[in-house]
């Protein structure tokens, strides 16, 4: 396919390996995690054999040793058939990068290889009742007792909520002078007393990923728990949000805007009306070049923000023109794919009705689009 972006050839390779485990190991599954809301924990395990877990961890903490362009062919790869698979593993890489990039030796050492491996699921919790968009205005709290930490209040809106082993949860521990929030980030394993699930949200897309709350009722945690020092939690939550999350949810969208491109085209091959193959038809064929251009758009706007994080440059402004870009051009895609299957289109045995649910569904995960709008003017303005 297009050749917008130079994937070097062992990219190439990887993107052929994650191919095919994805159409053995995923493809069949796929309307069943949706249609049953399952998130197929079972499989993290081959996702840690096959690299898909730890792909941008170093081999030293029990990772593959390569980068954030290889981790967005996999979750692409992936995505292209399950999205919500795709975010569930997207997410569980938060909690990876905010253990790499901050954490301590000995939390690296204890938690990476297990969540490299698939053996632990990995989760991060950030968003509030009050509001996801204010970050700043969190309001669930760690106070400082003599053995640690205890902490107190419900976020939501969390993928992996009930299934992650290991919870990265941001929570306030103070106020400045100005009165904002002093946010803090801190480790607590499943099964830590305090730690609770709470309710499962019954989504409109992204399903067979879990998101819902998690509830912290007096959940007390030792010193070592706390990553970097007090006062490092917007860093580390934007910090994993604003690239590696964002990132995610870019290449999920690309694999849904692959996965319009590939139906539409069989489906246009296929559908004889009045005596020819839609695909004939110059408004099929209009449709069909509008959702190419916008996954080829989308997909080196991906890929280059992921270069640039790669060269340990700062991404943040390219992964949210990515980010707007590809899930509001995946809702585009999905609406077309459909158009040009009339009737069909609208009918449950064919995947595209969960591509437009899925693409619905990627907008507010990661920031809404206004979010990003406000991130992307904030640069412009400033730079331009
Ligand atoms: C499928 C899914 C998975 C998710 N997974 C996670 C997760 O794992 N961890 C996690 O912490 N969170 C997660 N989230 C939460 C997500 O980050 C929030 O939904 C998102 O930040 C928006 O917050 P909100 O839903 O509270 O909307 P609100 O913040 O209440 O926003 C409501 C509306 O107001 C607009 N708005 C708000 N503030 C502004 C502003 N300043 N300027 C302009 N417009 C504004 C928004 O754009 C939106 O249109 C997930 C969400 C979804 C849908």
């Amino acid at each position: 396919m297009g050749a917008v972006f130079k994937f070097t050839e062992e990219q190439e390779m990887i993107r052929k390996a994650a191919r095919e485990f994805a159409e053995a190991e995923i493809a069949p599954y796929a309307a069943e995690w949706d249609s049953k809301d399952i998130c197929p924990v079972e499989l993290w395990p081959m996702l840690g054999e096959v690299g898909a877990t730890g792909t941008f961890v170093p081999e030293a903490y029990g990772g593959v040793g390569l980068g954030h362009v290889e981790r967005a062919i996999f979750i692409e790869e992936i995505s292209r058939y399950s999205a919500g698979l795709g975010i569930a593993l997207m997410t569980h890489h938060l909690a990876i990068e905010a253990i790499l990039r901050f954490g301590s030796e000995e939390q690296k050492n204890k938690y990476l290889p297990i969540l490299c491996s698939g053996e632990k699921i990995g989760g991060l919790s950030v968003t509030e009742p009050g509001g996801g968009s204010d970050f700043a205005g969190q309001a669930a709290s760690a106070e400082k007792i003599d053995s640690g930490w205890v902490l107190n209040g419900r976020k939501c809106f969390i993928t992996n909520a009930g299934i992650a082993d290991i919870n990265v949860i941001i929570c306030k521990t103070g106020e400045d002078e100005k009165g904002r929030g002093i946010l803090s980030a801190f480790i607590v394993e499943t099964g830590t007393e305090g730690l609770k699930p709470g309710r499962h949200e019954n989504k409109l897309g992204l399903r067979g990923s879990i998101t819902g709350d998690v509830i912290l009722d007096n959940c007390k945690i030792g010193d070592d728990a706390i990553i970097g020092k007090d006062g490092d939690g917007a860093k580390i939550g934007m910090g994993a949000i604003g690239e590696v999350g964002r990132a995610g949810m870019t290449a999920i969208c690309v694999g849904i805007l692959r996965a319009c491109c590939e139906d539409a085209v069989k489906f246009a091959k296929e559908r004889i009306v009045a005596g020819k193959p839609i695909s004939k038809y110059q408004a099929i064929q209009f449709e069909i070049a509008d959702i190419r251009t916008d996954y080829e758009a989308a997909k080196a706007l991906l890929y280059t923000a992921a270069s640039i994080k790669d060269e340990g440059k700062p991404a943040t402004t390219a992964f949210a023109v990515a980010k707007y870009f590809a899930t509001e051009a995946a809702v585009r895609g999905a609406k077309r794919c459909m158009d040009a299957m009339g009737g069909y289109g609208i009918v449950n045995e064919y995947a595209v009705g969960r591509y437009l649910r899925d693409a619905l569904a990627s907008i507010p995960s990661g920031g809404t689009s206004h979010i990003q709008k406000l991130i992307i003017a904030g640069d412009t303005l400033k730079n331009f």
